[in-house]
């Protein structure tokens, strides 16, 4: 048995596909002249073969994530016909008389050094697409298996090291019923990307890739965090029988998941979802979401290799508000920086990149960029109930910066009669430290706080949220964390706004029950938690809530919290 993270609910039972890349070893001894030919004919059997892969990968992406996305293949596929390359391999080959893989490997490092010292920041771009597709070749010209996610032929159960969002974003999810993975957090893409396609999940198991080995019999459990390889007929029966359970439970979850989020003396909150994409509104409606609580606005800027005009920025938000039919959608405008980078905005390197040039103050950097976006945010505000969230936000300067920009592109609207929501809501998203404390100076110049526990617990702790040989330290039962939320939202209703939680802790049954005595107006998370979450609001009364915060509030440890509040729950849910 293995312990790891238990990051997307569910149990998973199946073959294992350990999805690793294997290494590349080049030849490097000199050839007779009589194999010529054949390492020719084996380079342009490899281009071949090269060129056949990414057709399909690119009509595959076309076909489930559009044609802009499918453009980025463009690129590779013209490089593969580029007599640039194709003529200095075949030189190489001849004149030096070395193999194909050798002549390729050369051929490539020239080339990428070459783009890395242009001037030109696009071309410079260029380099990374050489090194990519050089990789595709050689492993062509060598037998090495190219993996990928999208064309599994059976069901499988992904080991990985980690997943990238490019690697989830084409993988077949009919295929996939559950992942394992060497290292992250509840709170990396991984996790959260389980949960949006409701997958089993555990992750942060240090060297599962290691343990396991292809077609071997494993089973997920991502309620508990645990991972068995090839276990034996009790223990799979007790598994079968385990999932079986939880479906029923899922089952019967179902049934409450359309009835309002409400105490049993009618104290209405708001269950929201958490996307990522247009796409992810589908399961957010199909579990219960009344709402958008946040858009990560980020997903639409990455894996690509320039940056979304206004018109794709305002058919998504568009697309997303009318698709929620009034209910409130809140776009967070652009969260990048951190662990998340866009090679096309040429970002220095930073040292603590967590606590750099991130989010809303990148934002304030780029003001071409912010301006386009709140542009295309503003436009489709007019098609449904838009909100707009600033996230990272430190100081109250950053806020008033982002208002006189947000003012000026409204002036911009007005000016050419466009219409947009003039009474549109803005906030802010709590994941500061310093905001948290000050959210009584906050709540004057905003009209709502999301508080984003995934990097408050991180910054308030000095926890990397990534890191999971400290998870025990991530605790967002810590009472510091719990102090700092019952601050803020007494703050905001102090002011008569109102306080939403959109960090994965707001979809915790412990957390939630804590959150509504506490009196948080909105509790937004990865949909597949919203039945569950519904189910315990709508089990107690206003009151009954209220005693267990404040019991809470005075505990001293996270321990002795959790003990309390978890026998409480029991109590609630029998
Ligand atoms: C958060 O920090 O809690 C949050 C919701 O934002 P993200 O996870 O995207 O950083
Ligand atoms: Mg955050």
């Amino acid at each position: 048995m293995r312990q790891g993270i238990a990051a997307s609910p569910g149990i998973a039972v199946g073959k294992a596909y350990v999805f690793e890349e294997q290494e590349i070893k080049i030849n490097r001894e000199k050839i007779d002249k009589s194999l010529v030919d054949v390492e020719i004919r084996k380079f342009k059997q490899a281009l071949k073969t090269s060129k056949q892969q990414l057709q399909m990968i690119k009509d595959r992406v076309a076909e489930k994530m559009g044609e802009q996305k499918a453009k980025i293949f463009d690129a590779h596929l013209m490089i593969l016909d580029d007599p640039t390359l194709v003529d200095r391999v075949e030189t190489k080959i001849q004149e030096e008389l070395i193999t194909a893989d050798h002549a390729v490997d050369r051929v490539i490092r020239e080339l990428v050094a070459m783009f890395e010292n242009m001037e030109d920041e696009y071309m410079r771009e260029r380099a990374a697409d050489f090194k990519d597709l050089g990789k595709r070749i050689l492993k062509n010209i060598l037998g090495i298996p190219i993996l990928s996610l999208m064309n599994l032929e059976e069901e499988v159960i992904i080991v990985a090291k980690d997943l990238a969002p490019s690697d989830t974003a084409q993988m077949d999810r009919k295929k996939v019923l559950g992942f394992a993975t060497d290292v992250g957090g509840r709170t990396s893409h991984t996790a959260i990307m389980a949960r949006s396609l409701e997958i089993p999940a555990v992750v942060g198991l240090g060297n599962i890739t290691e343990k396991v080995n292809n077609d071997d019999l494993i089973i997920v459990d991502g309620n508990r965090g645990i991972v068995e390889i090839n276990p034996d007929e009790e223990k799979l029966e007790h598994y079968k029988k385990e999932r079986q359970r939880y479906l029923d439970q899922m089952d019967e979850l179902k049934k409450i998941k359309n009835l309002p989020a409400q105490t049993r003396d009618g104290h209405r909150v708001e269950v929201s979802a958490n996307i990522g994409t247009p796409k992810d509104v589908e399961g957010a409606l199909n579990n219960g979401a009344e709402g958008i609580g946040l858009y990560r606005s980020e997903f639409l800027y990455m894996d690509r290799d320039s940056m979304p005009g206004e018109e794709e920025q305002f058919e998504a938000y568009k697309y997303v508000a009318e698709k929620m039919e009034g209910r409130p959608v809140i776009i967070r405008t652009l969260d990048i920086g951190g662990d998340k980078n866009l090679p096309y905005l040429d970002l220095p390197e930073e040292m603590n990149p967590f606590l750099g040039v991130r989010a809303i103050r990148l934002c304030l950097k780029n003001r071409k960029l912010f301006e386009t976006q709140l542009r295309a945010i503003l436009r489709a505000s007019n098609y449904g109930n838009i909100k707009i969230m600033y996230p990272m936000v430190a100081t109250v300067k950053e806020v008033r910066e982002a208002n006189a920009v947000l003012e000026q592109v409204k002036r911009q609207l007005d000016e050419k009669n466009i219409p947009y929501d003039r009474n549109i809501e803005v906030g802010i998203m709590v994941e500061v430290p310093s905001t948290a404390i000050n959210a009584d100076i906050f709540a004057k110049e905003v009209d709502f706080f999301s508080i984003g526990t995934n990097d408050l617990i991180q910054y308030t702790l000095a926890v990397d949220r990534m890191n999971e040989s400290l998870s025990d330290l991530y605790d967002p039962y810590n009472p510091a964390i719990l102090r700092l939320i019952k601050n803020v939202i007494d703050a905001s209703h102090k002011e008569g706004k109102w306080t939403g939680m959109c960090g994965e802790m707001a979809g915790e049954s412990r957390a939630a029950l804590i959150l509504l005595g506490m009196g948080l107006d909105e509790f937004s998370m990865s949909a597949v938690s919203i039945p569950s979450i519904k189910k315990i609001i709508r089990s107690v009364t206003r009151e009954q809530a209220r005693e267990i915060a404040n019991k809470v509030l005075a505990m001293e440890s996270s321990h002795e919290i959790c003990e309390y509040v978890d026998a409480k729950l029991k109590q609630i849910l029998s």
